[in-house]
């Protein structure tokens, strides 16, 4: 597969798509990204890196942090997470507070704001710090130590907080939240606040494609049956209400986040990282998904 020529493509023809998104502006930090940036990389389940752009730039991880701390949390409780968070599509934005009252305070899914406030609830109740846990976590996934999160934008976040307090307070009253709302923003904040390049979120996904282990160490991080889970999840449920287009376009189980970042899975072959600030009306990476539906229309490859 040639896939340095086929980055060096996409790279020369997405110009025009990087001015049509919006930068996330409702975390401050946030909008302070340069609008026309764009990186892609993708690592294969051999180890070999293909970059182009701003691949090497750290970014912030946003919403695909959820996905990590799903496995996190799935590896932990395994099923009896179902009972506390659903899986299914939302249909509604991915900060969208309108099913928890008809569904008794259950979110849809884990990656929507709502489910992922619960699988912080489960992170808070069994690690003393749950941001730094996940920190962690991401740093053994992606092989890289220097992983952490931005304060300034995990602080900016906090004080715009006001719908995630919103649902998480809702949940507490329905018994769905265990440790107390603050802690749970707080930790959940600061995961979305990790900083991470578009190589070392490839790497850190490759688990996912390769039956539960990280390719380069051998190590298991959750079994064989809960990734091939989680990928359908990612499937389904990864790109908020935008999901059935985005797997129409693309064909790839993926994650988005309003930092501009998706990453996406071809199982048993590659993981792959785009990112360019600019979101569409969905709050994924307009030139990203543009970036990711030319990939796997040039390689021919996707699940389908
Ligand atoms: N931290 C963001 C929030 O809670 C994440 C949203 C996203 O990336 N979609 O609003």
């Amino acid at each position: 597969m040639n896939y340095p020529r086929f980055l060096e493509q996409i790279h020369a023809d997405i110009g025009p798509w990087l001015e049509k998104g919006r930068v996330a502006d409702y975390i401050p930090e946030l909008a302070n990204v340069p609008l026309k940036t764009f990186g892609m990389a993708i690592v294969t389940m051999a180890g070999d890196v293909f970059r182009v752009g701003d691949a090497d730039y750290r970014f912030s991880i946003q919403s695909i942090s959820k996905l990590f701390a799903c496995a996190m949390a799935f590896g932990l409780v395994g099923d009896s997470l179902w009972l506390r968070v659903g899986r299914e599509p939302s249909g509604t934005a991915f900060n969208s507070l309108v099913q928890l009252e008809s569904e008794n305070g259950k979110p849809r899914n884990p990656f929507i704001n709502a489910g992922a406030l619960v699988v912080s609830d489960i992170l808070c109740r069994r690690f003393v710090s749950a941001e730094n846990a996940f920190v962690e976590f991401m740093r053994r996934l992606s092989g890289d130590k220097t992983i952490d999160y931005d304060l300034r934008v995990a602080e900016s976040e906090l004080r715009h907080s006001h719908r995630n307090y919103a649902m998480a307070h809702f949940m507490a009253s329905f018994g769905n939240m265990n440790m107390p709302v603050e802690v749970v923003i707080n930790a959940y904040s600061r995961q979305c606040a990790v900083a991470m390049s578009c190589v070392e979120l490839a790497k850190a996904a490759l688990f996912l494609g390769n039956q539960g282990i990280v390719p380069s160490t051998g190590e298991r991080v959750i079994d064989e049956t809960s990734a091939k889970r989680l990928s359908a999840l990612m499937l389904t449920c990864g790109t908020y209400d935008a999901v059935g287009d985005f797997v129409y376009r693309v064909g790839l189980p993926a994650k988005s986040g309003v930092g501009g970042g998706i990453v996406a899975v071809l199982p048993g072959e590659m993981a792959a990282c785009v990112w360019s600030p600019g979101l569409d009306n969905y709050g994924n990476s307009l030139a990203g998904v543009v970036a990711l539906e030319r990939l796997t229309t040039l390689t021919g490859r996707s699940l389908f």
